[in-house]
């Protein structure tokens, strides 16, 4: 009998989504009347830009015809697309990327996942608590941790809690991690990094020879000025840190799948007889035997959105959420809701009253006010009395759900 591997048993079952599914449904069961409103879901709810609809089916157009039909594209992502990405969101910054450290994807989950492939199993890795449950669960399927032990923390893994006390921004470990990953804006606690933070990360990683993970998919929220939008606004980054970027949360592409990552052309890691190796190399080989690319007309509606026109469509997009956070968290507040994050993301992070658990505030918001968040302990130990809100909602609906809580 063949035989599996045993990494994925060591998994808990993915119950968060399911579990909340199941209370949502049994609610709605005996309510049948009630109008539950969804402020869980991590998935946008408006339609595509106009530049992108346009491109696309300028480009379905050209797929028709023998003269411009294509079929697989380039390997590292076409080079139109790359050379906008590096102009738009990186020159214009006053970053240095090139189109070459840029690798188009069919979305950053992956990239953020596969990612680890291309290092040792024996890399030490360090993950902020909570977080994305992507990092992680990737790290455990390849075996580079060992158990999930009875504190709901698996071995081997540098976990770095972020709490109320340290303002969701954890310092580096005392001790030496080999792969960093950090979410910025974070998911779920809607806490950016500023410079200062990210310059820290850096200096350690230079320190420790180790690699940082920086997953920007919100960037496309961040409003303040001085916040980074990219870690290579860092002295020094493009020594120690890959990027992930997406055009999910930017320009609506959750369903049309699109994203990227960026490897500095320099940046290294060892073998094991200290010989340096480029990682632009090694994530190159990877993706060319394991990825066949991203289709030419959605690379052709992710461009679109890098001119002006296409800025102010996007930027719409971000303002709209932005909004409706913003109108989220003022009716928290109203409520007399303890409440972080919202203001450069769209995740409003609510700390549960009364020291209620994640899963009890969970009921009692479904039961009251009919409104359904996701319980902050699913995203790792320190989640726990905390939930996480959405703006990705519809205006009419957020309104709505902000009326009950205030009416209480
Ligand atoms: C949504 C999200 C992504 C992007 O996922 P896609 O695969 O590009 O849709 C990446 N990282 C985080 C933290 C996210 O929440």
């Amino acid at each position: 009998m063949a035989k599996i591997n045993e990494n994925y048993l060591k998994l808990p079952q993915n119950y968060l989504f399911t579990e909340i599914a199941r209370r949502v449904k049994k609610f709605q069961l005996e309510n049948p009347d009630a109008q539950i409103i969804r402020l869980g879901i991590g998935d946008v709810t408006q339609p595509l830009p106009k530049v992108c609809i346009d491109a696309m089916a300028e480009a379905v157009q050209e797929m028709g015809k023998i003269e411009t039909f294509r079929g697989y594209g380039p390997e590292q992502g076409y080079l139109f697309l790359r050379e906008k990405i590096a102009e738009w969101n990186y020159k214009k910054r006053g970053i240095n990327i090139s189109a070459d450290e840029i690798f188009i994807s069919d979305g950053s989950k992956c990239d953020c996942g596969n990612i680890q492939e291309i290092f040792s199993l024996d890399s030490k890795i360090a993950i902020f608590d909570p977080v994305y449950p992507v990092y992680l669960d990737s790290n455990v399927m390849a075996g580079r941790t060992g158990n999930l032990q009875s504190d709901g923390k698996f071995e081997n893994v540098v976990y770095l809690p972020c709490t109320e006390e340290n303002n969701f921004n954890p310092a580096p470990p005392s001790e030496k991690v080999d792969l960093i990953y950090i979410c910025s804006p974070n998911n779920p606690t809607g806490t950016v990094l500023d410079k200062k933070s990210l310059k820290n990360w850096v200096d350690y990683a230079k320190e420790n020879n180790a690699v940082i993970f920086f997953d920007a998919a919100y960037s496309a929220y961040i409003t303040e000025e001085n916040l980074p939008r990219s870690i290579y606004e860092i002295e020094g980054a493009k020594e120690v840190a890959i990027e992930f970027r997406s055009f999910s949360k930017t320009a609506g592409f959750t369903g049309t799948r699109c994203g990227y990552v960026v490897i500095p052309e320099n940046l290294c890691a060892t073998t094991s007889s200290s010989e340096k190796i480029l990682l632009k190399n090694l994530w190159l080989r990877r993706q060319s035997t394991k990825f066949n690319g991203t289709s030419y007309i959605v690379q052709r509606g992710a461009a679109a959105i890098y001119s002006d026109e296409g800025q102010a469509q996007v930027k719409i997009l971000a303002d709209y959420y932005l909004e409706n956070a913003k109108i989220i968290r003022d009716g928290l507040n109203a409520a007399g809701l303890k409440n972080f994050g919202g203001e450069n993301s769209p995740y409003i992070w609510l700390k549960t009253p009364k020291n209620f658990s994640s899963w009890e505030y969970f009921d009692e918001l479904l039961n009251k006010f009919n409104i359904v968040g996701t319980p902050g302990a699913g995203f790792g130990t320190c989640g726990e009395n905390f939930l996480r809100l959405t703006a990705f909602g519809r205006r009419e609906d957020v309104l709505k759900a902000v009326d009950r809580l205030i009416v209480g």
